[in-house]
């Protein structure tokens, strides 16, 4: 199955959709819309969470159906397109009740395929299936239950539906508050190449000094736009305080952001770098498979003195040599042990092999 490009993507990137976390009161919501209103035509789409999924039962669950009353003011006097989180079909109806434009479906309800289907069918009866749907990506990196979600509402006949990579909870998330495992949207493109895909940079960040960053990042990975937290006091904000920016830092933001043209064309100096890079893969496969070679001999003679294929002192002493190697070459520590402790993986998986044999 391959899902359609958003109709409303066009080629004047990045499409933006900017707003508070959370809509906490009327005057927050107004001032902030106002703002943002103001940076049209690069912004045209509004968003504030109305319900807020929270980890903690204590904290600010969002101002519930009077916020959507805000919501259908702002579209009436800024002109905006507005959009806000539902969880469940009651949601849904209250949105539609409320003309808002859009719909978002946060990572925790896209983990859940029963209540994708429900939403889903919710939107079919109630004949809503032209309503722009942003499906932001499961906590968890399974770029299937994403596509699984991205596909239920397809499958209703929804024909306006948007990816929107907000980062992954994993034990290690670096210096950001998600990880943003860009390999998931990449293969996210590969499998579905016309599907609209945005990024949320706010809540991959978790720190407003990361947030441009990771915008360009996106940028660069050719994703079609920004789903970006902007509040007009987010010192005061009652939810993700930390991450959100002004309207007017989304202004330089967005001034900064370098757009690259999408269109390859086919450089010579490009070939000829490219057939350099592809040679060297030809000798790091090679060389994979060679030290591969080896671990399996040694798997053979660890059997007959009857080691353990793991041997903890030796992983250390490789893990450091490799890492103070890359040092002086200037590679990325965190890169290069992300690739031994995969070829390492790989070692006692091919010694336990050679032993089972
Ligand atoms: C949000 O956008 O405010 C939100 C709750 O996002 P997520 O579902 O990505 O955590
Ligand atoms: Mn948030």
């Amino acid at each position: 199955m391959n899902i359609p490009k958003s109709r409303l993507i066009n080629s004047k990137k990045p499409f933006v959709v900017a707003g508070p976390c959370s809509a906490e009161s009327e005057k927050q919501v107004f001032e902030t819309a106002q703002s943002i209103a103001d940076l049209s035509p690069c912004v045209r789409w509004f968003r504030a969470g109305v319900w807020k999924p929270r980890t903690r039962p204590d904290c600010f669950e969002g101002m519930g159906r009077q916020a959507l009353a805000w919501l259908s003011q702002v579209k009436e006097k800024t002109g905006l397109n507005v959009c806000t989180e539902v969880i469940n079909p009651q949601h849904i109806e209250l949105c539609l009740q409320h003309k808002i434009d859009g719909l978002w479906i946060g990572a925790r309800t896209s983990t859940n395929p029963f209540l994708i289907e429900e939403l889903a069918l919710c939107l079919r009866n109630l004949g809503a299936t032209n309503l722009p749907i942003f499906v932001k990506n499961p906590l968890n990196p399974d770029v299937n239950l994403w596509i699984g979600a991205m596909e239920r509402f397809y499958n209703a006949g929804c024909e306006n539906i948007i990816a929107v990579h907000r980062g992954f909870s994993l034990a290690d998330n670096g210096k950001y508050r998600q990880n943003p495992l860009w390999r998931v949207p990449i293969e996210l493109k590969r499998l579905l190449p016309e599907l609209s895909v945005l990024c949320d940079p706010s809540h991959i960040a978790g720190k407003r000094s990361f947030v441009s960053e990771i915008s360009q990042m996106a940028m660069n990975l050719r994703l079609d736009g920004l789903f970006i937290e902007t509040h007009c006091n987010p010192y005061m904000a009652k939810t993700d305080s930390e991450q959100q920016i002004k309207p007017t830092e989304l202004r330089d933001l967005l001034v900064k952001l370098s757009i690259p043209d999408d269109e390859m064309r086919s450089l010579a100096s490009i070939t000829s770098i490219r057939e350099k890079i592809d040679a060297i893969d030809d000798e790091l496969i090679e060389l994979l498979q060679r030290r591969m070679q080896h671990c399996g001999d040694l798997a053979k003679i660890k059997q007959v003195e009857n080691l353990s294929l793991f041997q903890p002192n030796r992983w250390s002493e490789v893990l450091d040599s490799r890492l103070s190697a890359a040092k002086q070459r200037g590679l990325s520590q965190n890169f290069i042990k992300i690739i031994f402790e995969q070829i390492h993986e790989e070692s006692i998986k091919i010694q336990g092999e050679q032993i089972d044999e």
